[in-house]
């Protein structure tokens, strides 16, 4: 272990780093939180995540490997919780949390998402260890409207996320774009907010090299279709039921294959219902595959398959999945929203989007897919762009802002 090495808790009381992303809750924060986790505890300091139990068959500690271990905390009942019931278990995590440090103390605690920074602002406070924020997606303006299908946001939330701003030492926002929203709407003072870029694994996702993803992408010789894919969980701030609108209105002899990757959210599937219906509807059945939710590496076969990645979600924090298709040598078309305008450099790795007509949609995609040369030019450019981003990076950048927070504390 190196000198500096540190003692970091993670805190992410609502979803397990453990569960597989695209389904449950469990999305880019997991994701994230595993891969700088891990990419901490390969650099000598010793990592824990505390998470809520909610299988009653895991056991309470996990080593995940040297230097990082999920610590299960019995908060509420062993079962999945729908989003708006956490609120109720925040404190009672709170109190088994602080129960574990007296136990083995950690250096700092680092909450992923409000509920988990409710529950640890206390607990850092008695302890007297620095509270360092990661929110990874904010509340909506409570008087925004809702998308078609998406549940109402808990009334506690910009409350709480609002506190938060102004309690914790330290907020880290994974974009600019996060970071000036955590100024402008809850009232975060600059200078507490580091921006640490994330990672992807490029070992994980890679342009086609085999013979047989490459027989697969050359649709053109083959006589066959392009495959567009969109990949999130099913939820309709994720924008699906766009990108099959706008598939639809394009001719049916040149539409696109139209791979859709993710599970719906613990909360209710008839969002995903909806988008079943909507391809029937259309006549699209042939053409389209749900695929469910996907483990990592039979994520990264399909990506590095399909021709583009399309992102139409309605907000995104930073929008991981788009610099994975980077990473994938694929070109993204994305919505000009949040962290995908840093994600994706319009025009060279790809075409940024904006409003909600299918027709402008359809067009860039079929625009895009007529265009072969377009194709392989912002292919290799998304690739380049996206080995700049490594998660050791991304975990040295953490280390430096958490030096920050506990040099704060002590000052
Ligand atoms: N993901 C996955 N399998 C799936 C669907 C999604 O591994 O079936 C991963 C995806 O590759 C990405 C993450 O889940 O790493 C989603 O992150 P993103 O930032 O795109 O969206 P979020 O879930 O944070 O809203």
């Amino acid at each position: 272990m190196n000198s500096a090495a540190l003692t970091i808790g993670f805190v992410m009381l609502h979803t397990s780093p453990l569960d597989i992303p695209g389904t449950k809750d469990a999305g880019g924060m997991n994701v994230v939180v595993q891969a700088q986790a891990e990419a901490l505890a390969r650099a000598g300091h010793d990592v824990r995540i505390y998470t809520r139990r909610s299988d009653a068959a895991v056991p309470k500690r996990v080593e995940v490997q040297p230097g990082l271990a999920v610590i299960h905390l019995d908060a509420g009942p062993a079962r999945l919780l729908a989003k708006g019931e956490h609120e109720a278990v925040m404190d009672e995590f709170g109190h088994l949390l602080d129960a574990e440090l007296e136990l083995d103390p950690v250096d700092l605690l680092h909450a992923e998402h409000w509920f988990s920074g409710i529950a640890a602002l206390s607990v850092a406070r008695g302890r007297k260890i620095p509270l360092v924020q990661s929110y990874h997606s904010i509340a909506a303006e409570p008087d925004s409207p809702l998308t078609d299908g998406e549940r109402p946001e808990s009334p506690g939330r910009l409350a709480g996320e609002k506190l938060l701003a102004s309690e914790a030492d330290l907020i880290i926002a994974v974009s600019e774009a996060e970071r000036q929203t955590v100024i402008d709407r809850l009232g975060g003072d600059p200078d507490q907010i580091r921006v640490v870029p994330l990672g992807v694994d490029t070992e994980l996702f890679y342009p086609c090299v085999t013979t047989v993803c490459a027989e697969q992408r050359d649709w053109l010789k083959r006589g066959g279709r392009p495959e567009v894919i969109v990949v999130g969980r099913l939820h309709p701030l994720k924008g699906f039921d766009l990108i099959i609108e706008a598939i639809a209105l394009m001719p049916a002899e040149t539409r696109p294959v139209l791979r859709l990757v993710g599970a719906p959210p613990p909360d209710g599937d008839e969002y995903a219902q909806g988008l079943h219906e909507a391809v029937a509807r259309h006549g699209m059945l042939s053409t389209t595959a749900f695929d469910g939710a996907l483990r990592r590496s039979e994520l990264a076969e399909r990506i590095r398959a399909a021709t583009i990645m399309v992102v139409p979600s309605h907000s995104e924090t930073f929008g991981l999945v788009a610099l994975e298709a980077a990473a994938s040598g694929v070109p993204v078309i994305a919505r000009a929203t949040g962290g995908l305008r840093e994600a994706v450099i319009d025009g060279t790795t790809g075409v940024l989007v904006t409003g909600d007509d299918p027709q402008v949609w359809a067009t860039e995609v079929a625009n895009l897919l007529g265009d072969a040369e377009r194709l392989e030019r912002m292919g290799a450019a998304a690739r380049e762009h996206a080995v700049n981003s490594s998660w050791i990076a991304s975990g040295e950048r953490l280390v430096e802002a958490y030096s920050l927070a506990c040099a704060g504390r002590t000052a």
